[in-house]
């Protein structure tokens, strides 16, 4: 039987803030994944991190990507959850590909942009959705909620179509999402009902709020699938493991390069080297919002408020959120506002993660660089981790084995890539005939008692 693993609050040390009594306690997966966060409003953090032998790790070589998975969650869940369970879950979760694309030498991306929104954020939404359509309470709906300004909300709502007794319902702001977006999120259909609000993103955002914390609306169940969610955290690990199991000689060591804006994905490998796997070095290149790359350098940290806006827009933060999460794994507690409260092991940090801000000019500049020397097409995103990567070369020498993740799929930014290289990158298959589908939102004034009225007469108890 396998060591049990609780979760415990990153703010458990935080003592003396007005309003914040730090939670001592800790909880089993099952927990975490439904309430989300923890009642301090820190992050769940699982103790003790597994370890997974090397062995196992290279025995995946060759293999698909669903062994990868199963042998990531079961390090976590094997207590929780039947292996029959989980293989259905992984199976259901994972039926895309991923692609590891060779650039040049033995440096290579991996495209995490075959899902069915194009975004890596499938990855972690699609498991997540299943794992709380297994934990809910039996008998009793889950309503999850979710404001979206864009691609999360699709990538969410894709994620929980036809998951068995759990319905959705997508915020978006009617007048700020792209024509393709919200086509994206209009056609979802089934159990994912989209509602376009007269209003802007913070006005769905406050109806979700104020939902959630109205007494009158407590037997309905409604949940979030907010993106500090361990369930989302989990699953980002995987990949790292995957890809080093189909690249790497036995205990031979890596570089990735992970594009960050919240750092959930760079979380990940930070959590899959806890877990054994040999990362030489965890990149972790920003755009022009550039307070964690100040912060590995000067030792103080500031957040960027409001946050810059850049050409790789997904990665717009200005205070990541799992920054806690980065800071107490190497000592440090820093609360939700940027407020460092103690300081982590910044060595150690440095010896661990480079990070480097790259300029929207710099990542145009990529772009088109290495789509004229290598043939390879990268989104804003995915270039700047790969320039992040050639200034970490540059700065620390040539290392062997390195792979740069791209997060989304250069069709999603067709006028960029347009511009730059006179190209219309084709629509991955999963995207495909999405202009001709149709879909119909429901309408909402940004009132609270409206939205409320449509809550109680539209929501499910049981199921
Ligand atoms: C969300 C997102 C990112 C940033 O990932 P984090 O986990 O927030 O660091 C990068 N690229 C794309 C395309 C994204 O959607």
């Amino acid at each position: 039987m396998s060591q049990r693993i609780y979760y415990y609050s990153t703010n458990r040390n935080l003592g003396g803030i007005p309003g914040v009594v730090p939670w001592k306690k800790t909880v089993s997966f099952r927990e975490a994944l439904l309430h989300g966060q923890a009642p301090d409003e820190g992050l769940f953090m699982p103790d003790p991190i597994p370890v997974i032998p090397i062995q196992s790790i290279m025995a995946l070589q060759g293999k698909p990507y669903t062994r990868a998975a199963m042998l990531v969650a079961t390090a976590f869940l094997a207590d929780e959850i039947s292996r029959e369970v989980l293989e259905k879950i992984v199976a259901e979760s994972y039926n895309y590909p991923v692609p590891l694309e060779r650039v040049v030498d033995r440096k290579y991306i991996m495209r995490l942009d075959q899902g069915p929104t194009a975004s890596f954020k499938d990855f972690a939404a699609r498991m997540m959705a299943r794992l709380m359509s297994y934990f809910r309470d039996p008998g009793k709906r889950l309503n999850v909620l979710v404001a979206t300004s864009g691609d999360t909300g699709s990538a969410v709502g894709e994620a929980f179509k036809g998951v068995e007794g759990i319905d959705v319902y997508i915020l978006y702001p009617k007048s700020e999402v792209s024509g393709r977006q919200k086509k994206q999120l209009d056609t979802i259909g089934e159990n994912v009902q989209a509602i376009s609000v007269l209003g802007k993103f913070d006005d769905c955002q406050n109806l979700v709020k104020q939902a959630f914390s109205d007494p009158s609306l407590t037997d309905f169940n409604l949940t979030s699938a907010n993106s500090i969610n361990f369930g989302r955290i989990l699953p980002q690990i995987i990949y790292y493991i995957y890809a080093y199991s189909q690249l790497a000689g036995a205990g031979e060591e890596i570089v990735f390069s992970v594009p960050s804006g919240n750092f959930g994905d760079a979380l990940g490998c930070e959590y899959a080297r806890r877990m054994g796997l040999p990362v030489k070095r965890l990149v972790m290149p920003t755009n022009e919002n550039d307070e964690f790359p100040k912060f590995l350098e000067t030792g103080v940290y500031e957040k960027i408020s409001p946050s810059r806006a850049c050409l790789s827009s997904a990665m717009n933060v200005g205070h990541p959120s799992n920054l806690a999460r980065f800071f107490d794994l190497y000592g440090g507690t820093v609360d939700r506002g940027g407020a460092v409260h103690i300081y982590p092991d910044i060595n150690e940090m440095r010896r661990r993660i480079f990070s480097v801000s790259i300029t929207d000019e710099e990542t145009r500049k990529t772009i088109k660089r290495t789509y004229d020397q290598h043939g390879f097409l990268l989104e804003p995103h995915g270039a700047v981790g790969w320039r992040g990567l050639e200034v970490y070369l540059e700065r620390y020498g040539d290392f062997p084995l390195c792979v740069s993740i791209e997060t989304a799929h250069p069709a999603k930014f067709p006028d960029e890539i347009e511009g730059l290289l006179g190209i219309s990158p084709e629509l991955p298959e999963s995207m495909k005939g999405i202009d001709q589908k149709k879909g119909k939102p429901f309408a909402l004034s940004a009132s609270y008692e409206n939205f409320k009225d449509y809550l109680k007469s539209n929501l499910k108890v049981r199921s």
